[in-house]
């Protein structure tokens, strides 16, 4: 049967982008659907814009710690609506890049909401496309928990668009994105309060990072309470928030920010009309092929589960397109060794196995740690530090992992994942010549083992 297009991707966000980009290289024909934003999640709600939120909340620091260098700043002033002007003027700028980019690789664009309404048919806008595939790439919503009061609760959808900085801001989770945006909001001037139901934030982190980014935080002055969670929220007469905890106690905020992860985004999308199954989280079951139940329908990013990081989803997209357009230059993608960043501040940076993760597999394990206060602060009365810590297999010497709370972590690890792939061991790094005077070089210089 011959079909409208060799593949209909659903979701021109990181993943369906990248899919559809290369397929249409490789000589398919290719439409994509898309209901909101060019450049999905990533581009409009998500890394980008957080990351120009951070870049805006780091001036803080910087203005205070500029008077030990001899600047003297005078009152300075922070305008939100400026920087949420500006950030929206930047997104709109890669928006129009992102269509560009579609356009001008020959993939057809359709705007609006796709339904899929048998396994080789889309409908959209009231018409109907077939193909021979379909890749479901529509990513991820936020998900928070129904408790009394949660539509007074924002996400990080609305955060984004706030007309104004709250003066009190409760953070509710303890994974990236709450992080990330206590960071953001105390670092801009806002009393934040990060409230979290486990015992120390960021669970499945290294532990000495955990406890390390608690401290800096709590140094820092913002308000960390950990075994706590919401009960109900109520809207007051001011128009203030009071917020009542399963303890009983309660607190004033006038934004509370729910980060309690995000669920697939299926809202609408007629999978029942397909044999596509859902795994137990509720995110679509595909094989390491990113096939799903339904022979011509695949997916990948956000909406199945796996690793939820744009350049994951990058990673798939690729695989997708030459796996069936390409098969000659076909490679899985290698899910060991991913690095990933958390930017509060100061940023956590991470590649490889925790310390936990490696006792647990039966590594005897050697650890390197160490704390610093870096050389910038030195003139200046700010008293963080930083840390970096390696965790290494002492039978094969092997580098398992790398972990570092403090300035550029992030801009940092990404090098020492491409050392921790290609199998660095411990007497690598030892003799790899340090670059002085950085934080980095610390990495090569750790000798002695921390008892344990
Ligand atoms: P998305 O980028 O979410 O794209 C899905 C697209 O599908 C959307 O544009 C949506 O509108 C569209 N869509 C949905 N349903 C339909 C339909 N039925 N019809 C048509 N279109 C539809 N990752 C990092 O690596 N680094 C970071 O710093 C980072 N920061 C983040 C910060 C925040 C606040 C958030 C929320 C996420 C962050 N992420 C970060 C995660 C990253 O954004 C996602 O992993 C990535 O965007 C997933 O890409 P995707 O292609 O799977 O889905
Ligand atoms: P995460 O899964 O990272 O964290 C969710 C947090 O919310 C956890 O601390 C979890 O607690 C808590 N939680 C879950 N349900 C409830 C509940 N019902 N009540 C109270 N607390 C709850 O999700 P995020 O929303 O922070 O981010 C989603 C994903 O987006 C991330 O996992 C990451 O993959 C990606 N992302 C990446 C970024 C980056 O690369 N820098 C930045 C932002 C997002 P518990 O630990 O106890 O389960």
């Amino acid at each position: 049967m011959a079909y409208d297009f060799d593949l209909y991707v659903i979701g021109a966000g990181s993943g369906g982008v990248r899919a559809a980009r290369f397929s249409a290289g490789f000589g398919a024909k290719v439409a994509v659907a898309e209901s909101r934003y060019l450049g999905g999640t990533c581009v409009n709600v998500g890394c980008v814009p957080k990351k120009l939120l951070v870049y805006g909340a780091h001036f803080a620091e910087d203005f205070e710690q500029a008077s030990g260098f001899g600047w003297t700043l005078d009152d300075a002033q922070f305008d939100w609506p400026t920087l949420i002007a500006n950030k929206d003027r930047e997104i709109n700028r890669l928006n129009g890049i992102y269509r560009n980019l579609l356009v001008n690789s020959g993939v057809t664009l359709h705007e609006g909401h796709a339904k899929i309404v048998d396994p080789h048919t889309v409908e959209i806008n009231g018409e109907r496309h077939t193909a021979k595939n379909i890749l479901i790439a529509t990513g991820g919503w936020p998900q928070i928990p129904d408790i009394p009061g949660h539509e007074h609760a924002i996400s990080s959808n609305q955060a984004f668009f706030l007309k104004e900085l709250p003066k009190r801001v409760l953070v509710v989770g303890g994974g990236y994105i709450a992080v990330e945006f206590a960071g953001i909001f105390h670092g801009l001037g806002a009393q934040t309060t990060l409230l979290y139901r486990g015992e120390l934030f960021l669970r499945g982190f290294d532990g000495s990072v955990r406890k390390h980014l608690q401290e800096e935080l709590t140094k820092r002055g913002m308000d960390l309470q950990f075994n706590a969670d919401i009960e109900r929220i109520d809207r007051q007469a001011d128009g203030s928030l009071k917020v009542t905890l399963k303890d009983g106690r309660q607190l004033e905020a006038d934004c509370v920010f729910y980060a309690t992860g995000r669920r697939p985004m299926l809202d609408n999308l007629g999978l029942e009309n397909t044999a596509v199954k859902l795994d137990k989280k509720g995110f679509v079951d595909v094989d390491e092929l990113y096939q799903t139940a339904e022979p011509s329908i695949l997916a990948l990013g956000d909406v199945i589960g796996r690793v939820q990081l744009t350049p994951v989803a990058l990673a798939e997209g690729m695989a997708i397109a030459r796996r069936l357009f390409k098969p000659e230059q076909y490679r899985p993608v290698d899910y060991k060794m991913i690095p990933t960043a958390v930017f509060s501040l100061p940023n956590i940076g991470t590649v490889g196995q925790t310390e936990e993760e490696a006792r647990e597999a039966g590594h005897e394990v050697q650890v390197y740690e160490s704390r610093f206060r870096p050389m910038k602060l030195t003139l200046t009365e700010c008293q963080e530090r930083t840390l970096m810590k390696l965790v290494v297999d002492a039978k094969t010497d092997k580098v398992l992992g790398c972990h570092m709370v403090g300035p550029d972590a992030g801009e940092i690890v990404q090098g020492l994942a491409i050392a921790l792939k290609a199998g660095a061991t411990k007497r690598h790094f030892d003799e790899t010549i340090g670059v002085h005077p950085t934080a980095a070089e610390e990495f090569v210089t750790m000798r002695t083992p921390v008892a344990g």
